[in-house]
């Protein structure tokens, strides 16, 4: 335990105290919480880059020289919500939280022609920053965007009875500190049987830190919301749950009633 949480101190705070090992983990540290890098790499370049969309190498590559690149979906994220989507036969989806859309075109490469991902944002210009990639992918036709904050559009979605129990599946990705308020909301959006995906429910390790470890501002601001959501998820029996160490921790909830 010890280790992991001082390597998890070392993602947090990006200290190097730990020598060449800690140093480059604490790079990838909010991509990946596997043992080594080498791991996370070797799964990279085995199977998940040769495999890759050429679209979705090209929004990643460009969303690479984005400033705020870190909040990207990783590839094998990318890869694993692609194949998720196909199993489970999803058609009908949401995401919230878009930024330049590597999560929201792994979705529209996988659901059908006639599927559709309702996405929200409150800011569009990092969407449009991908839009060419997706459009190019020709799966642009999917996709209903919509800029402005998520929850009061998902109030406006509930007053209409049709989209009650309507969504096979949805990625939520945004504002950590609402993750609750969507749910109470999206458990009545998807359907039963249908799955929400949670980003980020590991928190960049955070979430087994002291409370008085050093941390970066925006990983300790959010924190508090991420343990009480995995809380909640844990004793929230409308919903089947597995928490995922993929990217930064995904939680899937299936909805059971
Ligand atoms: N899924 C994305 C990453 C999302 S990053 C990917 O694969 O790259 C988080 C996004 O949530 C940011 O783009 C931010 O603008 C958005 N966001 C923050 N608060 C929000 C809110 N209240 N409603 C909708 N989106 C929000
Ligand atoms: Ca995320």
């Amino acid at each position: 335990m010890a280790a992991a949480t001082s390597d998890a101190a070392a993602a947090a705070t990006n200290e190097s105290s730990g020598g060449e090992q800690k140093t480059r983990h604490s790079e990838v540290g909010h991509k990946s919480l596997l043992k080594s890098d080498d791991l996370y790499q070797y799964i990279l370049e085995t199977s998940v880059y040769p495999r890759e969309h050429e679209c979705m190498k090209e929004l990643r590559e460009v969303t690479a020289k984005h400033p705020w690149n870190l909040m990207t979906t990783s590839a094998d994220e990318g890869q694993f919500l692609n194949l998720l989507l196909k199993l489970i036969g999803a058609k009908k989806t949401m995401e919230i939280g878009v930024y330049t859309g590597y999560s929201l075109l792994a979705t529209a490469l996988a659901i059908p022609d006639d599927g559709t991902i309702l996405a929200m944002d409150i800011n569009r210009e990092n969407y449009e920053l991908g839009l060419p990639s997706i459009e190019k992918a020709g799966v642009a036709h999917k996709i209903d965007f919509r800029e402005g904050p998520a929850l009061p559009l998902l109030d406006q979605l509930l007053e209409e009875d049709a989209n009650h129990g309507a969504f096979d599946f949805v990625f939520v990705d945004a504002d950590k500190d609402n993750y609750l308020n969507y749910h109470e909301r999206l458990l009545r959006l998807v359907k039963v049987g249908g799955l929400v995906g949670y980003d980020n429910t590991l928190w960049n390790g955070s979430v087994v830190l002291p409370a008085d470890a050093p941390m970066r501002k925006y990983i300790r601001y959010y924190r508090d919301f991420v343990l009480e959501l995995n809380k909640a998820l844990a004793a929230d029996h409308r919903v089947e749950i597995c928490q995922l160490p993929v990217g930064d921790g995904i939680t899937l909830c299936r909805r059971v009633k």
